[in-house]
């Protein structure tokens, strides 16, 4: 058996935590840049805010009906999802984290547990421990696993968890489950299923065999298959690591000066190198790209990118930052307004496996890694960014962000405060 635990909206849900005064009120979190909404409470939902709805169309809607809008908090977010999977390691013996706010449990070898009930535990023990309401599904597959667990929000009575594993109580779900809502079954596929008046995932299970494979190939076969109980998508709890990382951002403001876009992309350059030293690997090339407003019409327009080959592959905070302030220096044109850039590292290896060339200088390469080691040990007591190079400016990205929260859980300043009278 899998479980699927899924933190219901997410985004909202963290803000809550912190301002129960809006529990039962409509709240919206909107993407970088206050862009549009990205988690919205059922109360948001029932006011006809879509996912993904411009913040300046809902204005309005947003006014007249109190909602309380917030700009996204990653700080917060990425801490409570920690918490959550920390309650959740405490029922099963591996985790695969699937998304911040997703989680699949390897419940194998624990046969004769009460599943009904140890669903409804789990998601009793994350709301006691972090406050996070969680819907739990546990299936024989992880895609009845996703299903069981969408079950849960829809039903408040079956209280965030539901075993869902004998076969007439499948079918009787699936009979009523929209196509498009099941995992792995894409916005593509969704079209061609239409034509043939495929609408439930009941009418996809009963598709003949030959067609499926046909038409949606291995991962449509693989979902047919786990949607009539049987396993084929594997648990991960082992996260291959990514082959290039990209830190972008849109700024709040156009940037047209070379050393304000110099100081955003090192801060793009040292978020990238965070990443890439998480995961143990080191850098082989490097890209750094700008462009320019492109709803600006009557604005001169130009998308730049510009390379860096890194002498050695490296994760140095210094050698990464300093080849994306060269690169940046080589795209900038004085012409332009920068509406948005990023740092993109790529080619890259697994230190453990990588030889350094019998040529370099492995003293300074030493010196280079303590020194980023110190980096990392400051960050990890003191918080990201409480040493920065110089090419860093202040650190600060330019975004905006006129709604955001306290952070509540990383911050010393911001913690909340408790009067006992
Ligand atoms: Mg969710």
């Amino acid at each position: 058996m899998y479980a699927l635990a899924d933190c219901n909206n997410f985004f909202v849900s963290c803000e809550r935590v912190f301002r129960p005064e809006l529990n039962g009120r409509p709240v919206v979190v909107l993407s970088n840049n206050d862009g549009c909404a990205v988690s919205r409470s059922n109360e948001a939902k029932a006011l006809g805010i879509r996912m993904g709805d411009p913040f300046f169309k809902f204005r309005d809607i947003a006014e007249r009906n109190q909602v309380a809008v917030f700009s996204s908090n990653f700080a917060l977010y990425g801490d409570m999802s920690r918490r959550v999977q920390e309650v959740l390691r405490g029922f099963a013996p591996s985790l695969e984290q699937y998304s911040i706010d997703e989680a699949f449990l390897d419940l194998s070898g624990m046969e004769g547990v009460d599943f009904d009930a140890y669903a409804k535990e789990i998601s009793a023990a994350c709301r006691r421990l972090t406050t996070i309401p969680v819907s739990v599904g546990i299936a024989p597959t992880k895609t009845l696993a996703k299903i069981a667990s969408k079950l849960c929000k829809q039903y408040p009575r079956l209280q965030g968890g539901c075993y869902m594993h004998r076969p007439e109580d499948i079918g009787k779900v699936l009979r009523k489950y929209p196509v498009e809502d099941v995992w792995g079954i894409g916005r593509r596929s969704v079209k061609k299923l239409e034509t043939m008046g495929v609408k439930t995932a009941w009418d996809y299970i009963r598709l003949p065999e030959t067609t499926v494979r046909k038409l949606f190939m291995l991962p449509g076969f693989r979902t047919w298959k786990e949607l009539q109980g049987t396993p084929c998508i594997g648990f991960e709890d082992y996260i291959e690591p990514k082959q290039s990382i990209c830190v972008s951002r849109s700024f709040a403001h156009e940037i047209t000066q070379l050393p304000e876009l110099s100081q955003q992309v090192a801060n793009f350059a040292e978020g990238a190198v965070a990443k890439l030293r998480k995961q143990g690997s080191l850098a082989l090339e490097m890209a750094v790209f700008a462009m320019t407003n492109r709803f600006k019409e009557s604005a001169p327009q130009t998308t730049a990118c510009a390379y860096a080959a890194l002498p050695e592959a490296t994760a140095d905070h210094k050698a990464i930052i300093l080849a994306a302030v060269e690169a940046c220096r080589k795209l900038y044109r004085p012409a332009f307004a920068y509406k948005k850039a990023g740092v993109v590292i790529t080619r890259l290896v697994q230190a453990d496996h990588y030889t350094p060339s019998l040529f370099a200088d492995q003293e300074a390469a030493q010196r280079d890694q303590r020194l980023s080691r110190a980096i990392d040990s400051i960050h990890a007591s003191f918080g990201p960014g409480a040493l920065l190079f110089g090419a860093q400016g202040d650190g600060t990205i330019h975004m905006a962000r006129n709604h955001q929260s306290p952070h509540y859980t990383t911050l010393w300043q911001d913690l909340p405060k408790v009067k006992v009278q």
